[in-house]
């Protein structure tokens, strides 16, 4: 089949990859690269180029290289080597508090990169392009799904959202159905998923892109502002100038208010004077702690966004969801191509939910916690209240840990990031995301596992 960007949707396909997200993407460039016949759906007529993720963690570089894209990515990105804490506050106020300054070594893949995911994105689908098993259709939304249409298919069906046609709709068999399709994915309500876990109920977060001299008042590639009103996330995008500044604010504001009161936020953000900026986007978000009650059900099976949702503190997202895609492209490979038995995606599924719950949930909502002082800081909105609210929406376990006595804790933590081997550890923490290299072995060549293993830290 040639591979067409917004091609006509065939009748019939082996693998249907709901959303053309980095996710995605991801996903169907692996299933492509092994001969699967793949059709990737995306409502939109373009890519995403929202400001959203912008820090890819070591580990998700890692499955860049199984997939021979990490050397292009690296060329459009900044390399994450130093990151610092800063406390925020008017003029002189800010302060440096710690720095992890570990640089790559013997051990690859320690450090990070940031790079824009629409840029990511991109390369992805420029790659996918290419693959004659590989088939992209724009600007056509799954509505519908009957997962089990037989014993061997699901139908999907599609609207189109970008034609002029009277035919409107029509519909695709697939063996298999991948929903990559976003946190509001319609592939995980069609299959009657759950979505455990809950939505912050007292904040929403801004993501600003800015042009703003960082550099020259020493702050690093990634910065984390400290600050119980005022914490923020600062990151360097390119080495064109361009900057993610993301905040929080108090919910229902509308773009207007947004846009009025972010001079006031990055007076105690931006160091130096804070005035000479050029704002270039901005844009709301709420923030979830949510995970699918199952990440497969049948042939349908869930990654990325639409599997689960974590605040964005700490770069954890879209990581957790490349991480969901290699592993599941090759097990679906498998049992596509190698007779592997379906149990292995079961396998996936299961390993996948537990790493969330216990590394990116936990992980996600601590480096929340830090940033905003959760336990000992002004918190003026209550976020981190262990009241009726949080009972109500089940969040005490998760936030049980915002104690007054953290305020020690945190600074102990700043204080031991002085010693290297401490910055080593902390950065090696995110590996927790990823499955252990050898997790599906019987089905993979010992090469292939070797490799995967080298690419890791000891
Ligand atoms: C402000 C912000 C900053 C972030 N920073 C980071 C970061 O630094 N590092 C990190 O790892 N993560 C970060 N994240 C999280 C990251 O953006 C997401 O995890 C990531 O976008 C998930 O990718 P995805 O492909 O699963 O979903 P999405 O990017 O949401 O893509 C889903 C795609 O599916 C399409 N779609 C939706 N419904 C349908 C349908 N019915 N039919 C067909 N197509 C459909 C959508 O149009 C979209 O293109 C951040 C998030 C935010 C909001």
């Amino acid at each position: 089949m040639a591979s067409n960007n917004s091609a006509q949707a065939p009748s019939q396909t082996q693998v249907l990859v709901a959303g053309a997200g980095p996710v995605g993407a991801f996903t169907a460039l692996l299933l492509a690269r092994n001969g699967i016949e793949v059709t990737l759906i995306e409502t939109n007529t373009d890519i995403d180029r929202s400001p959203r993720a912008i820090a890819f963690q070591p580990c998700a570089l890692a499955e860049m290289v199984e997939a021979g894209i990490y050397d292009e990515v690296l060329e459009h990105s900044v390399t994450d080597a130093v990151i610092s804490w800063w406390r925020a506050g008017l003029g002189a106020e800010k302060k440096h508090v710690a720095t992890i300054a570990t640089k790559e070594g013997h051990e690859p893949f320690l450090t990070g990169l940031n790079c824009a995911q629409s840029v990511v994105t991109r390369l992805l689908l420029s790659h996918l392009e290419k693959e004659p098993s590989a088939t992209i259709v724009f600007g056509h939304r799954v509505v519908d799904v009957v997962p089990e249409a037989d014993a061997k298919h699901v139908v999907v069906t599609l609207e189109q959202t970008a034609s002029e046609s009277s035919e409107k709709t029509l519909q695709v068999r697939a063996s298999w159905l991948v929903g990559a399709d976003g946190g509001r994915s319609t592939v995980r309500t069609a299959a009657s998923i759950g979505f455990e876990g809950f939505t912050w109920p007292k904040e929403e977060f801004v993501a600003t892109n800015v042009y703003y001299p960082f550099e020259k008042y020493q702050y690093t590639n990634r910065n984390f502002i400290i600050d119980p009103v005022h914490w923020a996330i600062v990151g360097k995008i390119s080495n064109e100038g361009l900057w993610r500044v993301a905040y929080g604010t108090r919910t229902g504001l509308t773009d207007a208010q947004i846009r009025a009161e972010l001079p006031e936020h990055y007076k105690y953000i931006l160091p130096g004077p804070g005035t000479d900026y050029r704002v270039e986007q901005v844009n709301k978000y709420r923030p979830h702690q949510r995970c699918a009650t199952t990440f497969r059900k049948g042939r349908i099976l869930l990654a990325g966004d639409a599997a689960h949702l974590n605040n964005p503190i700490g770069g954890l997202g879209l990581t957790t969801g490349i991480l969901d895609a290699g592993p599941m492209a090759r097990a679906l490979t498998a049992v596509i191509q190698r007779g592997a038995p379906e149990s292995v995606l079961d396998r996936w599924s299961e390993l996948r939910r537990k790493t969330w719950w216990e590394q990116t949930n936990r992980q996600s909502i601590e480096f929340k916690r830090i940033a905003q002082q959760g336990g000992y800081g002004l918190d003026p909105n209550g976020i981190w209240n262990h009241d009726e609210m949080a009972e109500k929406l089940g969040m005490m376990e998760h936030i049980a840990h915002a104690t007054s006595d953290m305020r020690e804790k945190d600074e102990a933590l700043y204080d031991a990031l002085k010693v290297p081997a401490n910055q080593r550890a902390a950065r090696r923490r995110v590996w927790g995301l990823a499955l252990p290299p050898d997790w599906m072995a019987d089905f993979e060549d010992d090469a292939v596992v070797e490799r995967r293993r080298k690419l890791r830290p000891d």
